[in-house]
């Protein structure tokens, strides 16, 4: 059951998401290289991304998201993965929105994280015995950034990797499969903020990181260092040729990125030559590997 792919069949990696875009937020790049260099990749998303707010004004007052969201989020889902040249599924879930106030209101019934484990990583572990991935990408514990989907989204991706080979598990959906590695993407790693504003202010240009930078910096003049990284990077995939896909695909998400915002402050080019890479940590892997790595499939090929 364990991978071993033959010569003739492709590898196969897959990357679970919480909403339609974070696959264009957080490793697009690395998808986009792989799937050029013949790998199969696809995206599970398990949200319909229904309750997103529109963050781009340029989309205020639309008709189409302002009537449903979710539909308009596909169309935007279908034209990125169109870019990156992956496929990609939905895996049924209805948006959980992220709570905001004091207190914090509850979630709405019946929404993604609200689910039992079992029943929310039910379509995941259904997937991943119907595509047999050699790789699984997700998010950390605190899901890159705490809104309740995206550490769904962490749970069930690691339910999967562990239980989708056990036949004694989730038992009538599909063969049992056992993926071979478990990353998670450390696509907003200090190191790489820290690199990015170094070139910018060498280039004598504006930083857009040098808020977040020093809020890093305020935390350690009261003593309390920002906490070092659960899980260092392990693993850097040189993917800069397509840092320009990673963009199209984000600005295919129009209703939630601004093309004038935050992830375009600074050129492709410019990250190309400073952080020419996308990185992972290796959480788990159930063939022999050596660290540091270049390659997700280290191992497999
Ligand atoms: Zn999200």
């Amino acid at each position: 059951m364990t991978a071993s792919p033959s010569p003739s069949a492709p590898l196969r990696l897959l990357a679970v998401h919480a909403h339609p875009d974070d696959e264009s937020s957080k490793g697009a790049a690395t998808m986009a290289m792989y799937a050029a260099s013949g790998v199969d990749v696809l995206v599970a998303t398990c949200t319909d991304g229904s309750r997103g707010d529109i963050q781009n004004p340029a989309m205020e007052g639309q008709p189409h998201p302002k009537r449903d969201m979710a539909g308009a989020r596909r169309l935007e889902m279908d034209a990125a993965a169109k870019v990156l040249g992956i496929r990609q599924r939905w895996l049924g879930f209805v948006d959980s929105g992220l709570p905001e106030g004091d207190p914090l209101p509850a979630l709405p019934p019946g929404c993604f994280a609200l689910q039992p484990l079992e029943k929310a990583a039910a379509p995941l572990v259904r997937l991943v015995r119907d595509f047999k991935p050699h790789v699984i990408l997700s998010y950390d514990e605190n899901g890159g950034y705490p809104h309740p989907d995206h550490i769904m989204a962490h749970r069930v991706a690691v339910e999967a990797f562990a239980a989708a080979g056990d036949p004694a598990r989730y038992q009538g959906i599909g063969e049992p499969w056992e993926p071979s590695k478990l990353y998670y993407d450390r696509a907003f790693s200090p190191d790489r903020f820290r690199a990015l504003h170094t070139a910018l202010e060498a280039a004598g240009l504006q930083s857009p990181y040098a808020e977040r930078l020093a809020a890093w910096l305020e935390a350690d003049a009261e003593g309390h260092t920002p906490p070092p990284p659960t899980h260092p990077t392990t693993t850097q995939i040189e993917c800069g040729d397509f840092f320009e896909a990673r963009d199209d695909a984000l600005r295919s998400h129009r209703t939630q990125v601004d093309p004038e915002g935050f992830f375009f402050a600074v050129s492709a080019a410019m990250q190309r030559r400073t952080w020419p890479w996308e990185d992972y940590s290796l959480i788990e892997s159930r063939i022999p590997v050596e660290t540091p790595e270049k390659d997700l499939f280290a191992g497999l090929r």
